[in-house]
């Protein structure tokens, strides 16, 4: 951001700063961030993201660093990887169908493939999504917006369809598999012409996947077992657990992912672990805690069924800068890591556009479920809170109706919650008294055309801002 400059003092000052900006970029040959001291009201131009994480491969941009005050030559970065404390497995390259349909120089084909990408994603998800996704908000103009209402969670079905009715998600990997390019496309519910999918990419995914998912080939195991007609009821087992917790991650086989289960289920399937029952009525939601909630979700951002967020997933014990009592990544550490882009891995969710929003929406809400479920559970430790301070004032004029029943009490660190507001309003009433009220309110939006914005975008060949909220939201 550009700092305020008041006189010369000012500016003799921050050319000293931006000089050494500058200059320390290695191999830099954009025409970015060198101040004149004649031009210093020009706009500063922080240039991309072309600093790399030692720890993680991500690409950063010096801002970024950590010890902002100081001028490493080096730089640090916590935000990706917390200096290398984070680490996953790098993800694969993309699958080569996925890469020329997601190719954004793909022609007509590409283009038309990536506007219904969540169409084609919708045929093969094994859950289906909950909360009321809001798709009023795209009928006006503008860059298209994931919007959901109400609480989000993942459902799943049983393994094969109720008597009369048509396969759905997961189903359709098991039952009536003669057909089941048509089923996909019917189980859409409405007008295939008007839709724009085509059959013959149905297909060509449908097979991709079969060679390269791991959910889809436990999936199909258990479509051999009904082959018979005198088969023997079979219950899926998707394992929650991994034998090496953390580094396994992408080269996992099926049989670490699912297992069959002949009979009633026993005492040695871990609680983690989710069952999906042969044939019942309606559908159960999954924990947003198992490896294989956000790859069944997104079997095209995740075409080799890649692990997603679990408990066990370790620190790295070799770069420990400050030690903690969890020892294991959170959800929100592992969301970031992975919204992180890095040149020397796979980045098929970076391609995603309509369907990476729906993921970063789903991440979102998934993790601020975990929070507002951990303020449930330990609500004993906040009670003190309201009873201190400001706090007090807030509550006891709540007199509405909705206010009736339980009261679940979130603290001021929760981000978002009332007593979040009213502390932070609080706060800005208390310097404003010491210092006097501004002359000034100066809000910012982010300017998608921002040079910082456009650099970042020229890692992926003809990518739009649309396509990336990481970066320009
Ligand atoms: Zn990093």
């Amino acid at each position: 951001m550009l700092p305020i400059l008041n006189d010369e003092d000012d500016i003799s000052t921050f050319n000293q700063q931006t000089a050494h900006i500058g200059t320390s970029f290695v191999g830099d040959n954009s025409t970015s961030t060198h101040f004149d001291s004649n031009q210093y009201n020009i706009p500063l131009n922080l240039g991309g993201p072309r600093y790399v994480c030692c720890f993680c491969g991500a690409q950063m941009w010096y801002e970024e660093r950590k010890n902002k005050s100081r001028n490493e030559r080096n730089p640090r970065f916590t935000m990706c990887c917390m200096e290398g404390k984070v680490s996953l497995p790098p993800f694969k390259q993309t699958p080569s169908l996925l890469a020329t349909l997601l190719n954004y120089k793909g022609g007509r084909t590409a283009y038309k493939f990536r506007h219904n990408i969540r169409v084609y994603n919708s045929m093969f998800q094994f859950t289906s999504i909950g909360g009321k996704i809001d798709s009023e908000i795209n009928r006006r103009l503008g860059p298209y917006v994931f919007k959901i209402n109400g609480q989000n969670h993942h459902k799943i079905g049983s393994l094969l369809p109720v008597d009369g009715e048509r396969s759905k998600f997961a189903q359709l990997y098991i039952y009536d598999t003669e057909n089941e390019v048509s089923n996909r496309i019917n189980a859409l519910g409405y007008d295939v012409q008007q839709s724009g999918v085509e059959e013959n990419i149905v297909k060509e995914l449908m097979e991709m996947l079969d060679q390269t998912n791991q959910i889809v080939k436990a999936f199909r195991m258990a479509k051999e077992r009904f082959k018979e007609p005198d088969y023997i009821p079979v219950k899926l087992r998707l394992i929650g657990a991994r034998m090496n917790d953390g580094q396994q991650y992408t080269n996992l086989i099926s049989s670490e992912v699912a297992a069959l289960i002949v009979g009633d289920v026993d005492q040695l399937i871990d609680k983690r672990d989710i069952i999906i029952e042969h044939r019942s009525n309606g559908l159960r939601r999954i924990s947003d805690l198992h490896p294989a909630f956000m790859p069944m979700q997104y079997p095209l951002l995740f075409p080799y069924g890649e692990d997603g967020f679990h408990l066990n997933i370790p620190y790295q014990k070799w770069n420990h800068t400050t030690k903690t009592k969890r020892g294991t990544v959170t959800a929100r550490e592992f969301y970031v890591y992975m919204l992180q882009f890095r040149l020397n891995q796979g980045f098929t969710l970076f391609l995603g556009g309509k369907l990476f929003h729906q993921y970063i929406t789903d991440a979102f809400t998934s993790v601020e479920g975990m929070r507002l479920d951990y303020n449930l559970r330990n609500q004993k430790k906040f009670r003190t809170e309201i009873f201190q301070g400001v706090v007090d004032a807030f509550t006891r004029g709540d007199t509405d109706g909705n206010m009736i029943g339980k009261r679940i009490i979130l603290p001021a660190s929760f981000t978002g919650g009332p007593r979040y507001y009213m502390q932070n309003y609080q706060d800005a009433m208390a310097i404003c008294t010491y210092y006097g009220y501004p002359d000034l309110f100066i809000t910012f939006t982010c300017n998608s055309r921002w040079p910082e914005i456009i650099a970042a975008l020229k890692f992926i060949d003809g990518q739009r801002v649309e396509d990336r909220p990481d970066i320009s939201w």
